[in-house]
């Protein structure tokens, strides 16, 4: 059957053709035309009725240099593709998901965007809370050797000096003589314009970060930081001191980073303004490969692209984290925290397959590294860094303690020699990139149940809990359950619908448990929970709901 909807949007009507059809004892209606504006009249519909194709299977195609902006709701598809089998999507389609449900926001979408920047609507911010909640609970709180640290975004000017931003943190820029586009690239000459072909002019090297001025004072010009990185640096002695913390050890920071990019791309990927969880792992110059945990973590396999595979243009291989220190590739301590940061997704439910680890090629180091290796996850559109884990030995220090003429020598107690500790790993995760790694993981277009299924892990999922009455008749009863329950869980209560619709709504914004109040709940004083990932249902004594759903939450599936 069809019919016209009207969406009002942004106060302004759009008219729409939608379909619904009964599959099974479900009924799923999808658009199958627009209209736009103006309201169609019995010629529109039945002209556009006989338009109506059945749709090709969709096809990824990879759109890496498009500037995503979904701000135009006439150009929207719906994001419900309509192919049988599981296709991933690709990222255009992503941030209309994203958008669609609540996740994530172009920035200034009212004034038509703002290139490279984005905000995390109601179910965004549930997401990345949790994602940043489990990074902070696995690498700070359950470790005693890791402290954590809340540092400014704008600091003395001389930290960017000293760490080498102002000078090399850097990218050409080239513009058409006659488009008049701007694109970075490397220091050559005879580059052509990607679009017109014409000869691009050198403009001369563009920095990175972003300038603010401090205080009225002309001239009194400092930085956005382009990483969190060096606010731990600044920061080290003062924390090692307070904490009384002996090598080796981590400072830990997560928080907000600005990069000026010249081209804003991929959704979340390369924003301009971008969130990340940081570690600086220090540790005895000398001891570099005396990591005591090292037992826990060496026979794991890991998929690996090597310098060498790469130069050779070899597939990954899989390796075990000790044959990476026995084949000289990194250090000890370099190996556990990759480890670590691999294993830290597969917990929290990334496939195997999609995961790897990729050594940097020798001219792709960054200026203070000495080596490193990124975690790439496989998305629709290729391999791409989530996670970047560099060795940056004594170079940070050593220019504070240069340019700072401070003190920040560690007295090693046990050689009783003054040293300067070594950083034999950078975890530098990016917020936004785990976001959009664990919600490309988890997203399932599941056809048997004709609706989408974000399979997130239930610790990551924005809400626990959907509470819902049968009929409206029973919303006394549950919504004090909902009442109860909210004060642990973050908990939805949805009366609107059939239940299916209703299942079906959760299953897409990743609600792993919905309970049920029905009449049988009145006598037994049960409640139908139901699972996300299998659909079974199982009753539970609504006193027992608290406990059962707190250890679902922590250990997964109790129904087998
Ligand atoms: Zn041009």
């Amino acid at each position: 059957m069809a019919y016209v909807v009207k969406k009002i949007i942004n106060k302004k009507p759009y008219y729409y053709l939608k379909q619904s059809k009964r599959i099974g004892t479900k009924v799923i209606s999808k658009n199958i035309a627009y209209f736009g504006k103006k309201k169609p009249t019995k010629k529109d519909i039945d002209e556009k009725l006989k338009n109506v194709v059945p749709k090709k299977p969709h096809v990824v195609v990879p759109n890496i240099d498009q500037q995503v902006v979904p701000n135009s709701p006439a150009k929207e598809k719906p994001y419900k593709p309509e192919e049988k089998t599981k296709v991933m999507l690709n990222i255009n389609d992503m941030a209309i998901f994203c958008k669609k449900k609540g996740f994530v926001f172009q920035n200034s979408e009212i004034y038509g965007g703002f290139s490279g920047f984005f905000d995390y609507g109601p179910l965004g911010v549930e997401l990345k809370n949790n994602i940043k909640k489990e990074f902070w609970k696995t690498f700070v709180h359950q470790r005693e050797d890791i402290v954590g640290i809340d540092g400014t975004i704008v600091t003395h000017p001389t930290v960017w000096k000293a760490s080498g931003h102002v000078d090399s943190f850097t990218d050409y820029i080239y513009q058409c003589k006659d488009c008049k586009i701007i694109i970075k690239g490397d220091d050559d000459k005879g580059l052509k314009c990607p679009k017109c072909d014409k000869d691009m002019e050198n403009q001369g090297k563009f920095n990175l970060m972003f300038e603010t001025q401090v205080g009225p004072a002309k001239g009194s010009i400092s930085y956005l930081r382009p990483e969190t990185a060096q606010v731990i640096f600044t920061n080290y002695k003062l924390v090692q001191e307070t904490a009384r913390k002996k090598l080796p050890f981590g400072i830990a920071q997560n928080g907000k980073a600005f990069r000026n990019e010249i081209s804003p791309r991929d959704f979340l990927f390369r924003s301009r303004e971008f969130e990340q969880f940081e570690i600086e792992f220090f540790t005895h110059p000398e001891k570099i490969n005396d990591c005591p945990y090292f037992k826990e973590v060496e026979n794991a396999q890991i998929q690996i692209l090597t310098q060498k595979n790469q130069e050779k243009k070899e597939d990954r291989t899989m390796m075990t984290i000790k044959s990476l220190v026995e084949n000289k590739i990194t250090t000890q301590w370099h190996a556990y925290w990759l480890a670590n940061f691999y294993k830290f997704f597969l917990d929290l439910g990334i496939k195997k397959e999609n995961l790897r680890l990729r050594e940097h090629l020798k001219d792709e180091l960054a200026h203070y590294a000495s080596a490193c290796f990124d975690i790439e996850y496989k998305f629709p559109f290729g391999w791409k860094e989530i996670h970047g884990n560099a060795d940056r030995g004594q170079f940070d220090l050593k220019q504070h303690i240069e340019h700072s003429k401070t003190n920040l020598e560690y007295f090693d107690e046990e050689t009783k020699e003054k040293i300067i500790p070594y950083v034999a790993s950078e975890p530098s995760q990016g917020i936004d990139r785990a976001f959009l790694t664990f919600i490309f993981d988890a997203y399932n277009d599941d056809k048997d149940r004709g609706n989408i299924v974000l399979n997130l892990h239930p610790k990551l999922a924005p809400i626990k809990v959907g509470i819902f009455p049968l009929v409206n008749k029973l919303e006394k009863e549950a919504k004090a359950i909902f009442n109860d329950l909210k004060k642990d869980f973050n908990c939805i209560y949805d009366r609107s619908g059939s239940i299916g619709r209703r299942y079906a709504r959760a299953d897409e914004t990743a609600i792993p448990y919905c309970i049920t109040f029905d009449f049988d709940s009145l006598k037994d004083k049960k409640v139908t929970v139901r699972d996300r990932d299998t659909t079974k249902q199982t009753r539970v004594n609504i006193k027992d709901l608290k406990d059962t759903i707190n250890k679902l939450l922590n250990k997964g599936k109790l129904f087998k």
